[in-house]
């Protein structure tokens, strides 16, 4: 395995994510409604339970009275006659009579209509004939109660209802609120980022810098007769600061500034997209001045083709509206529109139209100087130990995103928490790195000696050859103790921060990188399995410096990558040749590996004591580096240099 930085193909970081880390499923300017609605909610749920209990005491209360026994009719009448029946009461909603006799407490039911009223005029007559004690109880409670016991469960009903009916609603996303754009408008002042948060991307920054200040003023603009773009796509690979810029121009504007992210765009009901845009555009002209945030813009931009996929009319129809949209922002200078993609190939060519997204903000891998300034921002508030050098860190992480330099810092600080150490060093920040190129070292992974021995002549060799023919880079570590699926690694920096490299440059890397495969097989005189990752990266960039870089004399500077076919709009993902060219490719492609693998062999062929001593050395230490990785490594050709050197 051999290291050299990390390439724009390095770390995504995290999942999509709406601005501001929230997950695109809350939709943020529906976080208002939603309140509400949770309160409308729990205030339902409040009222049915106090309903319930209000019917079920309201049944206890309007419950006939029903003391002692239950008398017959024709015990009753009986009882009268026979003087048993001491005193009565008839209770008139009850529709009984209850008293005492002798044998204690009595009730009876007379029962209402026609027939109650028969028994009720019996019952009394034979009442006053005995001259028994009659009074007379309205129940002008129970009266009163009476109408709740058919209100009262009108009311749950009710409720129960608009209960059932928001729950749906809510589970479903809200049928109203499809229509809605769902944006998250940022309050002035509310994140707390700002352009200081964001390094190494100065010119995008000055960029924001002129909106911000244009829309602040837009009569100082105005009067000069400037048009100021009402479009801006920030393009650049992913993590390298599109969204937080965004987010620092939320943080600074003193306009509103309205933000979603183009996977919100996308449904599964035709036209509903294309709603919410509707509705985003007309927030922000509402709010006029205003900045627009549209976030993974390729999701809801990607050209329109013939193919009749489902899900196509969705997108088209978005993508229409997203068209007519900004086009009535020009003929209105209040509203910036940004957006941000790390895909600028796939978007419709319709988007970058002028008066649409005409000025695009490149927001690159950040430069030596870019990586420091990152590292700053993300050291900022963290305890750093006096030694800590961040330009040297800067200088081992060429190719990282300002989204792996933050990790790096974070790794470091969890390393220092683990380990209770009071503030980070510069070796966690290095441990840090390695890790996040390579994975955790697996020091107790079990090796044969035999395996260790391949392993320790592999590093060497990549080691060695580098040394002796890639000038470009500089091993800086060699180590032999694992790290996830590779045995053992060899590091680099970059000598010079370098954006082109020259055939002879890249050639020599690819005999670096079969310096490993070439070293194990003059040590053991057969080829083994532990090139695998070495073999694929040499024979990648190989095929790139022929069909892309146009590196190869028999092919010339021909591209014959399919991104040609995408920039012609070719929907078919075939090969751009002929099968002649295809075996030409092949041949040209085995000729510069098989050159690297010789060159390889025959380096270490005449430094065969090297070799040697530098893969007993790493078998006895595991990992070099520093002076110790310098001496074994570089000094016979700095000698050599410097003779050179007194004899020019
Ligand atoms: P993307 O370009 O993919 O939108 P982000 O803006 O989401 O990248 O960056 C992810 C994280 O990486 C940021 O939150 C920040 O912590 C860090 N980062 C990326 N670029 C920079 C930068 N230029 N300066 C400071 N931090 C950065
Ligand atoms: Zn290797
Ligand atoms: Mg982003």
């Amino acid at each position: 395995m051999l290291f050299r930085g990390r390439n724009s193909k390095g770390l995504n970081t995290g999942g999509r994510r709406g601005l501001f880390g929230r997950r695109r499923k809350e939709r943020p300017s529906g976080q208002a409604a939603n309140a509400t609605q949770r309160r409308t909610v729990r205030l339902l749920v409040a009222g049915l339970l106090l309903l319930i209990i209000a019917f079920v005491l309201v049944l206890v209360l309007v419950q006939p009275a029903s003391p002692g026994d239950q008398l017959r009719y024709d015990e009753f009448l009986s009882d009268i006659r026979a003087n048993r029946i001491e005193s009565a009461t008839i209770s008139v909603q009850d529709q009984r009579f209850t008293g005492t006799y002798d044998a204690g407490q009595y009730w009876i039911s007379y029962g209402g209509g026609v027939q109650g009223n028969v028994l009720f005029q019996n019952m009394l007559q034979g009442l006053q004939t005995a001259r028994v004690p009659t009074t007379i109880d309205q129940q002008p409670l129970k009266t009163a109660l009476q109408p709740l016991i058919y209100v009262l469960p009108t009311f749950i009903f009710i409720d129960a209802f608009v209960l059932v009916f928001l729950s749906i609603r809510s589970s479903t996303g809200g049928l109203a609120q499809f229509g809605q754009s769902g944006s998250r408008r940022v309050k002035h002042g509310e994140t707390r980022i700002t352009f200081k948060d964001v390094a190494g991307v100065d010119e995008a920054v000055e960029e924001l810098v002129e909106i911000r200040d244009y829309l602040e003023a837009p009569a100082r603009f105005l009067s000069m007769g400037a048009r100021v773009p009402s479009g801006i796509l920030l393009v650049g690979p992913p993590g390298c600061g599109k969204t937080l810029l965004a987010r620092a121009v939320a943080g600074e504007a003193r306009v509103p500034f309205f933000s979603m992210s183009g996977s919100d765009f996308v449904e599964i009901f035709v036209g509903v997209g294309a709603a919410r845009i509707r509705d985003l555009f007309r927030e922000a002209r509402l709010a006029s001045p205003a900045i627009v945030f549209i976030d993974e813009l390729d999701a809801v931009g990607r050209g329109r083709t013939q193919s009749a996929v489902s899900g196509q009319d969705e997108r088209e129809a978005t993508l229409n509206q997203l068209l007519v949209g900004l086009d009535g922002f020009e003929s209105e200078p209040g509203v910036v529109v940004l957006a941000a993609t790390n895909r600028p190939d796939v978007l419709d060519p319709a988007l970058l139209r002028p008066g649409r997204f005409d000025r695009r903000v490149y927001v690159d891998l950040p430069d030596l100087n870019g990586r420091v300034g990152i590292l700053n921002v993300h050291c900022r508030g963290k305890p750093l130990d006096d030694g800590v050098n961040l330009q040297a860190l800067a200088k081992r992480t060429a190719g990282f995103s300002g989204a792996d330099l933050a990790a790096v810092v974070n790794e470091a600080a969890l390393l220092a928490a683990r380990r209770g150490q009071t503030a980070i060093s510069q070796s966690l920040l290095s441990e840090a790195v390695e890790r996040l190129m390579a994975g955790p070292e697996r020091k107790n992974r079990l090796l044969s000696p035999s395996d260790k021995e391949l392993i320790a002549y592999h590093e060497s060799g990549h080691a060695l050859v580098s040394a002796v023919v890639n000038a470009d880079d500089r091993v800086t570590k060699i180590s032999i103790v694992s790290r996830g699926r590779a045995g053992g690694h060899t590091w680099f920096v970059q000598e010079e921060e370098r954006r082109l490299a020259t055939k002879a440059q890249m050639s020599a890397r690819l005999t670096s990188l079969m310096g490993g495969r070439a070293a194990e097989q003059l040590f053991s005189g057969e080829p083994t399995s532990g090139a695998q990752d070495d073999i694929e990266r040499a024979t990648a960039m190989a095929r790139r410096m022929i069909c892309e870089l146009g590196m190869s004399d028999k092919i010339g500077p021909v591209s014959l990558s399919l991104a040609v076919s995408r920039l012609l709009g070719d929907t078919e993902f075939l090969a751009p040749y002929s099968p002649d060219i295809a075996a030409v490719i092949d041949s040209e492609v085995h000729q510069l590996l098989e050159a690297a693998r010789q060159e390889a062999t025959e380096v270490l062929e005449q430094r065969r004591s090297a070799l040697d001593s530098i893969a007993q050395k790493l078998l006895e230490v595991e990992t070099l580096e520093g002076d110790e990785l310098d001496a074994l490594l570089y000094k016979d050709r700095s000698d050599r240099e410097r003779a050179a050197g007194v004899t020019a």
